[in-house]
């Protein structure tokens, strides 16, 4: 295998990117802003490996953000795709390709009474939330500090520090008044909540969350917190949107929902439903809905949406996770990697210098502590430094992670035992290293 110090195609194609677009990429974090170098630009993926044009191989723990749970080109996603090219690439108009892979969601989650397909995360986030708005009569929204739910205006607002506050803005361009509806609260907060809730309650038209925060390293839900979010919101005849992006057909068949046992009115998804093409979809209980046009009066469209190739590629994604009984080998791989990091990592766990927080294919290692972080003020105060110098190790060592300490590590099903093995020894190396 070839070291990635050997990057020099990447740093080329690099040179020519930032020509073009913003920072060199088309979604910021891919800059390798936070930790630093050269992003590494890929040529192509199989199964576990992902190749870049100066043809360095690594092992592939980022899944493209999660889409790619049965790792890259499988070969039924593949065969599918090929067929449905020749037959046509987009329609804008009904197919039964959409309606058979709604109906596989629908018989995956429990309670998605009706649904509509988008082209990604962010419009089914932003469309969910006017849906909720539009049904209640209601403006405000409540999301949480550290939570992401792609880049629509409404949801670029961080809370100040250890207070529920009304929307300040933290992205350039986006008008104070397009985020003064929306509240935040600290995740896992139950104080928190009540206190929006006090303050707003009757105005309150949603309560959007990842079940299991994704998107600030992984931070799980407090036993009991996402039980407290369905009484409040219910009490207060406020919608819960369970934003499952990263987690719908990822932690169990019946996503978060089923994993909590806690049912929301409304549900994000994107990701795994599109089999690594652009596909997402919204949806939940009828009455709901029913609001959208052209039933109703709260306006939804998209050229591409319910696109014939991500149907296709979502629906054999689901059908192939299915058949390989997917959720329990998953959970297999993650308790050995459990293990592995037990026992190869416990004596650095004991001195505070690491934690590891799995749940299902979702792993994260935290620096410089080693309590699970609750909130994003946890995980702010985490050593990212030091993840930054464990990422560039991993790099070398043909590993590939999201290149951020604030992503999460995914795993798919192409992943093997001896892959985490060596993810946790070049973690162990560079803590030894650290402590000369
Ligand atoms: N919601 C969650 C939980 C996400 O993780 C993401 C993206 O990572 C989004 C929404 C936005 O999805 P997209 O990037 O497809 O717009």
């Amino acid at each position: 295998m070839k070291n990635q110090q050997q990057l020099e195609k990447s740093k080329d194609v690099m040179e020519r990117s930032r020509k073009v677009f913003p920072g060199g990429v088309n979604s910021p974090v891919r800059s390798f802003r936070s930790v630093g170098g050269t992003p590494i630009v890929f040529s192509h993926g199989k199964g576990k490996y992902l190749f870049d044009v100066d043809g360095n191989r690594y092992v592939d723990f980022c899944s493209s953000w999660g889409p790619l749970i049965l790792g890259y080109s499988h070969p039924k996603v593949v065969e599918a795709l090929k067929f449905q090219i020749e037959q046509a690439v987009t329609f804008g108009a009904p197919s039964l390709l959409e309606v058979e892979l709604a109906e596989k969601i629908q018989s995956w989650v429990n309670g998605i009474e009706m649904m509509r397909f988008v082209s990604s995360g962010t419009e089914a986030t932003m469309s969910a939330v006017r849906a909720a708005r539009a049904f209640t009569g209601r403006n405000k929204f409540v999301k949480f500090e550290g939570c992401y739910h792609g880049h629509a205006d409404q949801f670029l607002v961080k809370a100040g520090s250890g207070l529920a506050t009304l929307g300040n803005t933290s992205s350039a361009g986006v008008p104070l008044g397009t985020t003064q509806d929306t509240l935040t609260a600290i995740y896992n907060s139950i104080e928190s909540i009540d206190e929006v809730f006090a303050k707003y309650g009757s105005d309150i038209a949603a309560v959007i969350i990842e079940p299991i925060a994704a998107n600030m390293g992984l931070v799980l839900p407090k036993q009991g917190y996402l039980e407290y979010l369905r009484e409040i919101t219910t009490k207060n005849g406020t919608i819960l949107i369970f934003d499952e992006v990263m987690t719908g057909f990822r932690i169990a068949k019946g996503g978060s929902a089923e994993y909590f046992n806690v049912t929301p009115d409304l549900w994000t998804f994107g990701k795994i439903i599109g089999g690594g093409l652009p596909a997402a979809a919204y949806g939940g209980k009828k009455e709901i809905m029913q609001v959208v046009s052209p039933l109703g009066h709260a306006y939804q469209a998209g050229t591409l949406s319910g696109n014939p190739l991500a149907m296709i590629a979502g629906y054999h994604t689901l059908c192939e996770l299915e058949k390989e009984n997917a959720f329990d080998k998953l959970e297999q791989l993650g308790k050995y990697l459990d293990q592995v990091v037990h026992n190869k990592l416990i004596n650095y766990i004991e001195k505070a210098k690491v934690c590891y927080v799995r749940s299902g294919s979702f792993f994260c290692f935290f620096f410089g502590t080693n309590k699970a972080p609750q909130n994003f003020s946890d995980v702010e105060q985490t050593n990212m430094n030091m993840f930054n110098k464990v990422y560039h190790k991993l790099l070398e060592n043909g590993i590939y992670l999201g290149p951020s300490g604030y992503e999460v590590g995914f795993l798919s099903l192409a992943i093997e035992h001896c892959d985490l093995d060596k993810l946790v020894a070049v973690i162990h190396n560079e803590l030894a290293i650290e402590e000369i």
